[in-house]
């Protein structure tokens, strides 16, 4: 069976439409044909200086929304990052094999850097980390949005590079990226994507907000002073994004959404789509606070799959690290 894997941060109490739509829908999709390995990627939140306690939090909430997305950890393998020790060594290995130029040209970190204070060693490393993350489970197909398309070139680039020097090592996954919902862009900003740590919250629809808050930010949505509805993403963008979050829950192709709303305004789309987006979130928010209410249980969920995960990272790691020449301790 072909193996998948992809993951989130917990960067934030809750996911976004962005991760739903874009990633996390596929993910339960790719449970039905694939070897599924999905993890919270706390190393990676640490790039963000948390606090401990809101960390610690949010990565429970994190696996929480998975499982509520309809992640089935007895069939896929749910896990946290930091609980497997190999991904660090991976990645160093790896991190040797990378350009500082390639690195550079990273465009999360160049965004990233540009707007927050905490340039780190870390946030540069990231793709580094993240090319680890997927090559330790020899992952052939990895879903997610286009924001991590240069990441995934990456590892693909460290994959092929590691076995051309090496010899045949390192599986080289492919992307997985929808091509209609990998972008879900920012309510109020609708050329940016939405994200966790975007800067303005009413550009972000928290899949745990209240019904209410949904439906005020989707009426509130930035879109043009034209009164067509059609979709054109560069004349657009607010217009399309909208188009775009509502076929993508409803299943309406865009093209016959664009038919339905002839002739009618913006006010009647942002009102069907606050109810499209509250209606699959409902349940969802229901089911991820009865999973907080038990965190033992969450617990020993995240162990087993712990154990799962690291037999796989273990028998990787051993296998990079005799390949390019480190001793064995015993
Ligand atoms: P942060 O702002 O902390 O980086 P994020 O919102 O970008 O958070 P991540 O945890 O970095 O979320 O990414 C999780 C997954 O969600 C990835 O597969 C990513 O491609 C996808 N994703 C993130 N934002 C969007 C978006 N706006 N549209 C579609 N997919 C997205
Ligand atoms: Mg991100």
């Amino acid at each position: 069976t072909p193996r998948s894997l992809s993951g989130m941060q917990p960067t934030s109490d809750s996911l976004h439409l962005g991760n739903y739509i874009g990633a996390l829908v596929e993910w339960v999709r790719l449970q039905e044909t694939h070897d599924a390995f999905y993890f919270v990627a706390d190393l990676h939140a640490l790039t963000v200086a948390p606090d401990p306690e809101v960390l610690r939090e949010r990565t429970r909430i994190t696996a929480a929304q998975f499982i509520a997305g309809g992640v089935d950890p007895a069939r896929s393998t749910l896990f946290v990052q930091s609980h497997i020790a190999q991904h660090t060594e991976l990645y160093w290995v790896l991190g040797t094999l990378t350009g500082f130029g390639e690195a550079s040209r990273m465009t999360q970190f160049k965004d990233k850097s540009a707007k927050g204070t905490n340039t780190n060693v870390g946030l540069f490393a990231y793709p580094v980390l993240q090319a680890a993350d997927i090559l330790i489970y020899d992952a052939n197909v990895v879903p997610v949005g286009e924001d991590q398309r240069q990441h995934l070139e990456l590892s693909r680039d460290l994959a092929g590079r590691f076995n051309q020097r090496f010899g045949d090592t390192l599986v080289v996954p492919e992307p997985h990226i929808m091509k209609a919902t990998a972008k879900i862009q920012d309510l109020q900003e609708p050329t940016a994507k939405m994200s966790k740590s975007a800067a303005s919250d009413a550009g972000l629809v928290s899949l745990l907000d209240e019904p209410a808050r949904i439906a005020k930010k989707i009426r509130s949505a930035v879109t043009d002073t034209e009164r067509e509805i059609r979709f054109d993403e560069a004349a657009k963008p607010g217009i399309s994004n909208l188009l775009s979050i509502h076929s993508a829950l409803s299943g309406t192709p865009v093209a016959t959404l664009e038919e339905d709303y002839a002739g009618r305004g913006y006010g009647d789309l942002k009102k069907d789509v606050a109810e499209v987006v509250v209606e699959a979130v409902t349940p969802f928010r229901t089911r991820t606070l009865e999973l907080m209410a038990d965190p033992a249980e969450l617990d020993r969920i995240l162990a087993d799959g712990a154990e799962r995960a690291r037999a796989v990272a273990e028998a990787t790691v051993r296998r990079v690290y005799d390949k390019v020449g480190l001793l064995r301790s015993s």
